[in-house]
């Protein structure tokens, strides 16, 4: 039996398409080793939003050159957004590599695989959702569902249109049945994944479909706990929020980007949305979800972005008071509209400054806003032992939170935790015995 190694880098898309390489590369008779020293194929799934290629990711191919330099059997590959950003290019830049794909053409690496020449291919058309793949899940409780491939936003900073394309929504039926079958396996906890997933369904004909039509749905499968990633918040609407508010299994956590607190910085990323329209989503979200997690991105150092321009992000990121947030300093990525603007270009010793500051301002609203979990008992769906401290385990509530925590359950379980303590990133906490004796 012929074995294979898989190094994911980037996004949760990138996490889900790894699954399925890993799936469909079980279901042709191969089996996962768990260094890529002991595999004869070994495979990078790659991530693009940096200009170059990721130098931890440059690393490990060099490992893998030199690996196939010792045994010349071994066939090495590279998938993802950056093969797909640079294409046959990847062969020029690494000789050693056999075969290239985009995000969309994960099947084709099979049919390498299968096929008699093993020269080096590349597979760049944007064909199929890998969501139709065999799966190999990280966790079995838990699982990714891709509703939906590609963007159709055109944010000014961003690769991902060019490198997963135009958007094309998974079937209704399809998605349902998907998520029946997981939850009859034993999934508890579903993850619907998109690029853009909160305009799913628009392109679908003959009938156009809404994304909260979609999250009744899989709420009505009997799945324990739902979640979504990730969405714009030009198609928060009305209906989602009341979502939150109505069906049992979708979690009181909502992932909500910002990129920039001041609308003239977002006019110049294209995100199609106002500082104050972003304010009255929250605003929405939070009266009909009033203990929603709400959690952020946030880009600092954009091109022309001014002090004044800061402060408005600073201004937002007070007022909401995130329960976390995923903060980036700005980097130019050829490809890219923004990468044009040579005017306004913040010197990299100001964008170091800001971020420091955002992050105070981050971390100490999500300290305070975390005190309202101490004292409470919450449902946690454990995940493993603690990262921090084995002897105890390591879970997430449906706000999201991560909680280190004593107790006597196993992986997959969800168990009552009393919370005795909350920083900004974690809680803190026991198994509540007497939940656990009462069933
Ligand atoms: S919404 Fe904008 S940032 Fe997000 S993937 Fe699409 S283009 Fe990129």
């Amino acid at each position: 039996m012929k074995s294979f190694h898989v190094t994911t880098f980037g996004c949760q898309m990138n996490e889900h398409d790894s699954e399925r390489m890993k799936g469909m590369l079980e279901s042709l008779g191969y089996a996962e080793a768990e260094r890529a020293d002991e595999a004869e194929l070994i495979l990078f799934n790659t991530c693009s939003i940096r200009e170059k290629a990721d130098e931890r990711f440059v690393a490990h191919l060099n490992q893998a050159a030199a690996l196939k330099r010792r045994d010349p059997e071994r066939v090495i590959g590279v998938g993802g957004c950056w093969a797909q950003s640079v294409k046959d290019q990847v062969f020029r830049q690494f000789p050693f590599v056999d075969v290239a794909f985009g995000p969309g053409q994960v099947h084709k690496l099979a049919e390498f695989l299968t096929s008699d020449s093993l020269t080096a291919q590349g597979f760049f058309e944007f064909e199929g959702f890998t969501g139709h793949l065999p799966t190999k899940r990280a966790r079995d409780f838990q699982a990714w569902v891709q509703i939906s491939v590609g963007c159709n936003c055109r944010c000014s900073y961003c690769i991902v249109p060019s490198t997963r394309g135009t958007e094309v929504s998974r079937p209704f039926g399809e998605l349902v049945a998907e998520v029946e079958r997981l939850v009859a396996e034993g999934v508890r906890e579903v993850t619907l994944l998109g690029q853009n997933v909160n305009s799913w369904g628009r392109d679908l004909r003959p009938e156009r479909r809404s994304f909260s039509e979609l999250l009744r749905a899989v709420d009505a499968t009997g799945v324990e706990r739902l979640r979504y990633t990730s969405p714009h918040p030009k198609d928060m609407r009305e209906d989602v929020v009341l979502a939150h508010a109505e069906l049992r299994s979708l979690c009181e956590h909502i992932h909500l980007p910002l990129q920039s607190g001041s609308t003239r910085v977002l006019k110049a990323m294209r995100r199609t949305y106002s500082r104050e329209r972003y304010l009255d989503r929250v605003a929405l979200i939070r009266e009909h979800v009033p203990d929603v997690a709400l959690t952020t991105d946030v880009i600092v150092g954009f091109p022309g972005e001014t002090e004044e321009d800061f402060a408005a992000t600073l201004g937002v990121c007070e007022e909401v008071g995130y329960d976390g947030a995923f903060t980036f300093i700005y980097s130019p990525r050829r490809g890219t509209e923004a990468a044009s603007f040579a005017d306004g270009l913040i010197p990299h010793e100001v964008a170091v400054e800001r971020m420091e500051r955002l992050v105070e301002v981050v971390q100490r609203r999500a300290r305070e806003r975390a005190q309202r979990f101490v004292g409470r008992t919450l449902e946690v769906l454990v995940e493993g032992s603690s990262r921090t401290d084995p002897t105890k385990l390591r879970g997430r509530t449906r706000h999201g939170k991560v909680v280190n925590f004593s107790g006597l359950a196993a992986p997959g379980d969800v168990v009552q935790v009393e919370i005795s303590a909350a920083t900004s990133q974690t809680l803190a906490g026991e198994e509540s015995l007497l939940a656990r004796a009462l069933g």
